[in-house]
């Protein structure tokens, strides 16, 4: 139930004046909650979208001695207005003005001489705000950004806050509806420890939630602002208190006792072509040390792409099925839990372990069979994606749960296995290498297994950024491998937008340029394909007929073709280092040497340049995050293509991270002295996770 207190903010953007039908949804757009379970946006998804900067219009200039590109306010009498000559309508229309100190020209292009008439009366005074530019010797101001009367005076924002706009959403539309916002804030009670409070010198949550939107000086929205700190803790105190009640809930389920004998982990490993790597082993033992504790297991392993979790997670099935229960193991997309099928198969085989694969794309007989025999325990091990576990399969004793790649897997979702309220051992596996700071706040409610090596024998891969207008050179280079030394390549396609459609036409075209090169030995893979055609497109590449597979980002995740050995990313600038970082990981898996191609669209910012060279310099997942999360401010960590941090809407980890830790702690603290957050200051907490959309949580709570 949200507290009663929050409804003013909970009301649709439609209710604030001035918002109407159609800027409702744009601004939705904009401001509002995205994700899988997002609802409407209302009016505290406006408060919480913050300005970014200040637009300091207080200083009071003189035309003379104004500083050249600098914002200005001025006051002026209008002198004589000089219209685009109506032969030439492309020369700009110029109002002349002048103070004390000299003349200026107020200089507008395309504008109506009507509506300038109106604005600027000959002789009257006017205060302009905008950026003083000298032009052929003299100053003028190219379009104000605002022109007041002398007695309108106090409309002119001397602090103006810019905010992070979107089409068909004006900077001064948005200014309004937030103030508009702001007037509806209620009240709130203080949810945070008054002696933080004290030791951070923060103020309360609205005077913060103020100064961001109405900003006294331009300090108060620098990126260190205490104000957004404040925010930012609040925001974390949400989360951290989510993740410690998703926690508790998962723990208080108490697990079964199981105890693996060994016999089929040992017959895997003597089935094994290799052996496994000291970390391989650790995360394995630590598996089997959580099921054989009678708390329930909620363990994140945590490896670079290429470190082998899925190793990690076959011996962790066997060691389910040896205590004598069953594993289900889910992969995010129909064309991993093949694949994981597939090289799963034959080490089970030899160890006597009964798996099957149930997708999408099953026949309803076939999928009938293959769900009765999970039931009656003639599966041991059954392989599918994330959607089919979420429809219930019944099995006879499910000991373990393992989801592959835990960033598609949020907290949402983990929360829903939860409530299942079985005793089900959860293993998560994840190649996202994150930061430690955001570790905490990602996974903070999982014990966690690190794969710190990589197994034995791989090569470092090559990576080279080279401009797209060699093009040619590169597909030269290709051919050459192609043709003497049998190699295979991965050529992944650019991310036009953020639309599937147009991403797929880009590869397509690729994909018909490089036939007319390689012919039959091409194949094309992308997102909106069947599965089956997925399959086989994967196939043809895996078993070696197609030497050239042309993707789309469909393949970033998890796909294992250990002999393809060339990767190259076509717009390499437009992706995020964390997804290049997958992507290259998808060669460097056999024993040959592998050689990534950087494909760039040049000219190159500084920012663009500084992240393709960390991608040349280092094949280190941490150290990459690390760099992007400096370079850009980690939106990308998780692989989305937002800005900002997944889940995150004011905490910023590069300048907040050290607040992670606190609101940690404190949110055990909290948890311990009221553990059904009860008491005033729990309640509060109550409307604090409320407001952060966080309340999914609170249901966790006994009832009473
Ligand atoms: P990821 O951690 O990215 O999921 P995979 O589990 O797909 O990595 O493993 C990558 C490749 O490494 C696979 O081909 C796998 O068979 C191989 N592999 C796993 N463990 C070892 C090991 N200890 N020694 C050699 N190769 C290994
Ligand atoms: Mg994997």
């Amino acid at each position: 139930m949200r507290p009663h207190l929050l409804n003013p903010l909970f009301a649709p953007l439609s209710a604030l004046p001035g918002v109407g039908p159609k800027l409702a949804p744009k601004l939705a757009r904009l401001v509002g909650p995205t994700g899988e379970t997002a609802r409407e946006a209302v009016i505290a998804d406006l408060l919480l979208h913050l300005p970014r900067e200040v637009v300091d219009r207080s200083r009071e200039a003189l035309v003379a001695t104004a500083p050249e590109g600098a914002i200005v306010t001025l006051r002026v009498r209008v002198d004589r207005h000089k219209p685009s000559p109506p032969n030439n309508p492309r020369m700009p229309y110029r109002v002349m003005v002048q103070d004390e100190s000299g003349e200026l020209a107020l200089t507008y292009f395309h504008a109506e001489k009507g509506w300038l008439e109106k604005l600027f009366p000959v002789g009257e005074t006017r205060l302009v705000s905008g950026r003083i530019e000298w032009f052929a010797g003299s100053p003028q101001m190219v379009h104000p950004d605002h022109v007041v009367s002398l007695e309108a005076a106090e409309t002119l924002p001397r602090m103006e806050p810019v905010y992070p706009l979107t089409e068909g959403v004006s900077a001064k539309v948005l200014r309004k509806a937030a103030e508009a916002a702001l007037d509806r804030l209620p009240e709130l009670p203080e949810w945070q420890d008054p002696s933080v409070l004290r030791q951070e010198g923060w103020a309360g949550f609205g005077e913060a939630l103020r100064r961001q939107h109405r900003p006294l000086e331009p300090s108060d929205l620098a990126e260190d602002n205490p104000y957004l700190a404040r925010l930012a803790y609040d925001e974390l105190m949400a989360d951290q208190l989510a993740l410690a009640l998703v926690r508790r809930s998962l723990r208080t389920i108490s697990g079964r006792v199981r105890r693996p004998t060994g016999a089929l982990s040992g017959k895997l490993r003597a089935a094994l072509p290799f052996s496994l790597t000291g970390s391989q082993e650790a995360a394995i033992r630590d598996v089997v040390a959580d099921m054989a504790a009678p708390t329930r297991m909620i363990r994140l392993v945590q490896g670079d792409v290429g470190s082998g979790k899925t190793m990690v997670a076959l011996f962790a099935a066997a060691a389910a099925v040896e205590a004598g229960g069953q594993a289900a193991f889910m992969a995010p997309t129909e064309l991993l839990a093949r694949q994981h099928a597939r090289s799963m198969a034959p080490l089970c085989e030899a160890a006597g372990i009964r798996l099957a694969v149930m997708t999408g794309a099953d026949r309803p007989k076939q999928r009938k069979e293959t769900l009765e025999a999970v039931a009656i325990g003639e599966v041991d091990i059954l392989v599918g994606t994330h959607a089919l576990f979420q429809q219930g399969i019944q099995f006879r004793d499910l000991a373990l749960a393992v989801v592959d790649e835990q960033h598609r897997f949020g907290v949402h979702q983990r929360l829903a296995l939860s409530a299942k309220g079985d005793r089900t051992d959860l293993l998560v596996m994840t190649a996202t290498p994150i930061p430690r700071t955001l570790q905490l706040s990602y996974f903070g409610d999982m014990d966690v297994s690190q794969l710190t090596e990589k197994p034995a024998g791989r090569k470092p891969i090559v990576t080279r950024t080279v401009s797209l207008d060699r093009l040619d050179e590169v597909v030269e280079r290709i051919e050459a491998a192609v043709g003497q030394e049998g190699a295979k390549a991965y050529w992944v396609c650019p991310l036009v937008e953020e639309s599937e459609v147009s991403d797929l036409a880009a590869a397509t075209e690729r994909y018909e340029i490089l036939r007319t090169v390689f012919g039959e030995a091409v194949a094309l893979v992308h997102g909106r394909m069947k599965p089956a055609e997925k399959e086989a497109a994967m196939k043809r590449f895996a078993f070696g007929e197609a030497r050239v597979l042309v993707a789309t980002t469909v393949i970033e995740v998890g796909v294992d073709v250990p002999d393809a050995t060339i990767m190259v990313i076509e717009h390499a600038e437009r992706f995020g280092l964390a997804q290049l970082h997958q992507l290259r990981g998808r060669v460097g898996r056999g024993k040959a040497a592998s050689t990534c191609l950087l494909l760039f669209k040049g000219p190159l910012g500084e920012t663009a340049k500084a992240r393709l060279a960390v991608m040349r310099e280092s094949e280190d997942g941490f150290r990459i995050a690390e760099e992007d999360l400096r370079l850009r401010g980690g939106g990308e960590l998780l692989g989305t293509r937002q800005s900002g941090t997944p889940g995150f809407r004011l905490m910023r980890p590069e300048i907040h991270g050290r607040l992670v830790e606190m609101a940690r702690d404190d949110a055990a603290l909290v948890l311990t002295r009221d553990p059904d957050l009860k008491g005033e200051r729990g309640q509060a907490l109550r409307v604090l996770m409320y407001l952060f959309g966080r309340d999914e949580a609170v249901r966790l709570i006994r009832a009473g």
